[in-house]
């Protein structure tokens, strides 16, 4: 059920993380707070294809 997903910084839509999840525990799209090397602060990181 383990998934591979992106993550992308909401702010200036920069994918710099990639990680899993599990499908059955959570359906919808993933949302993290994460450092953005874009934006050079921590910035809502949300799931993306
Ligand atoms: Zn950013």
């Amino acid at each position: 059920m383990r998934v591979g997903i992106t993550l992308a910084c909401t702010e200036c839509k920069s994918r710099n993380y990639t990680t899993e999840k599990n499908k059955k525990n959570n359906p919808e799209r993933i949302e993290f707070k994460k450092y953005c090397p874009v934006c050079k602060t921590h910035t809502l990181h949300r799931e993306t294809k």
